[in-house]
């Protein structure tokens, strides 16, 4: 194929289009993809056979300029339904957020607020006052801080408390948890020494209190979110390893993870620690999750004694792991609404979701499959059949892991050998549909837990299956 068919950069951007498009998008970005989809042009002509007029070449050229464009012009950031049936799914970003603190996150992003600035005094002051007292009310800490995450909150602790000296933890404790957080390697890092003691299943008391040396620094206990150890077990409370700690004028330590502010117990959800309880208990430092069960921003909160806090926020690697302002006005108005705790399963979308109950999710699936009705038939040409089932939920991000909530999902299965293999294709097609719909394969059936669905996106969804499934 000749390449002198090809119009040239100057040529193709003087054309009325292109024009049209430079007004959009900007003359460096129009020039930019035009040299990459001429590029692409190149290659693609060198193997064709037949040739194309140089008019038909450059009206699609021009097409796929615009549609190049139009893409590189469009946000990332995606926005997905999670069908998944995992609540806090940590790869679709955990906890969504109520709308108090989507509002008053456009607020601070508008316009100057008093970050770190005493208005009273008209000095320099400190960011972490905009919610220490919040946390202290919610937790009975004296004290509070805050980080980017929860992994930079265990990283300053141990910095702050243990460098160049021991940290004591149980074996049962050494966790890791997806995406390279591993505590042993987080220790390290932060120039703490690991001194484990006890075993994978059993630790005692006196296992702590042996390990115990003038090179001591920390007694650490970390909440093993992910698993469980079953059978012959022993770890030893936090009530006793607080009262070894003061013994020996050790701090005591404890990293909740997820940690939640209330007794999740109330609306029938399985029992989780509150940072609350630790302090109770005798810790004199504790650090959990914004973005877990306590549905804010993703963020690291340490609470404690006012001795502690203070020397974690002398640190310098403290300003290193400093939270922003966004994040800041995020969680302040996800505190407040723990103040009404009668209110709070209506505000708070993540408790809305853990605790709709399936007959709730059950009606839902009942409303969509009778409007799916329309798309049987199609669905039965493509060897598929669309029917209700009862799914367990999970809660998430390492919270809970065994503890599983009965939902409903709709399944697409399949009724024949190619209905099997559009079952994948589906899957696959509603994942790059225009809203991703993110469901779950499990034994040739696609299964689309509907608990995190909000009654609002029913129409959408309807929307986007009929789509997807006519595409097959
Ligand atoms: C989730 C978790 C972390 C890490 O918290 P991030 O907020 O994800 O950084 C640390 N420790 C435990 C026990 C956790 O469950």
């Amino acid at each position: 194929m000749n390449l002198s068919h090809l119009p040239s950069v100057d040529q193709l951007a003087l054309l009325p289009k292109a024009l049209e498009l430079e007004k959009e998008f900007g003359r460096p970005e129009l020039i930019l993809v035009i040299r990459q989809v001429l590029q692409k042009c190149r290659q693609r002509l060198a193997e064709q056979v037949t040739p194309l007029s140089r008019e038909k070449l450059t009206e699609e050229i021009l097409k796929e300029l615009e549609s190049h464009l139009i893409t590189r012009s469009t946000s990332s950031f995606r926005r997905v339904i999670n069908l998944t049936g995992t609540v806090l799914h940590t790869n679709l970003g955990r906890a969504t957020l109520p709308a108090e603190a989507i509002a008053a996150m456009v607020q601070v992003a508008e316009d100057p607020c008093a970050l770190e600035y005493d208005l009273g005094e008209g000095k320099r002051g400190d960011r972490d006052d905009l919610v220490e007292e919040l946390l202290c009310e919610l937790t009975g800490a004296e004290a509070a801080t805050l980080v980017n995450n929860n992994a930079a909150a265990v990283f300053l602790l141990l910095n702050t408390l243990s460098n160049k000296k021991e940290t004591i933890v149980s074996r049962g404790e050494l966790i890791e948890i997806g995406g390279s957080f591993r505590i042993p390697d987080i220790m390290q890092r932060a120039g703490a020494k690991l001194k484990e003691v006890g075993t994978t299943n059993r630790t005692h008391a006196k296992d702590f209190i042996e390990a115990i040396s003038s090179k001591t620094s920390l007694i650490m206990k970390i909440h093993t979110s992910n698993y469980v150890v079953e059978g012959f077990t022993a770890s030893v409370p936090e009530i006793e390893l607080a009262a070894i700690a003061k013994l020996n004028d050790l701090p005591f330590v404890v990293d909740l993870g997820s940690g939640t502010l209330i007794d999740m117990t109330q609306y029938g959800l399985p029992k989780e620690a509150t940072p609350k309880e630790a302090i109770r208990f005798g810790a004199d430092l504790v650090s959990f999750s914004g973005d877990k069960l306590l549905g804010g921003p993703q963020v690291g909160i340490l609470v404690g004694s006012k001795k502690i806090i203070q020397k974690i926020k002398k640190n310098p690697l403290k300003r290193v792991l400093r939270t922003g302002k966004i994040t800041l006005a995020a969680l302040e108005a996800v505190l407040r609404l723990y103040r009404d705790p009668a209110k709070l399963q209506e505000r708070l979308p993540i408790l809305k979701m853990l605790t709709r109950s399936e007959e709730d999710i059950a009606d839902q699936a009942k409303r969509l499959l009778n409007e799916l009705q329309r798309i049987n038939e199609l669905l039965s040409h493509h060897g598929l059949e669309l029917t209700d089932q009862q799914v367990k939920s999970q809660i998430g991000s390492g919270s809970l892991p065994v503890e599983l909530l009965a939902s409903i999902a709709l399944k697409i299965s399949g009724t024949n050998k190619s209905g099997d293999k559009n079952i994948t294709k589906l899957e696959r097609l509603l994942r790059a549909s225009h809203t991703p719909v993110i469901g779950r394969l499990s034994e040739k059936s696609l299964l689309l837990d509907l608990r995190c669905l909000k009654e609002t996106q029913e129409q959408e969804l309807i929307q986007l299956l009929a789509h997807s499934i006519g595409k097959l």
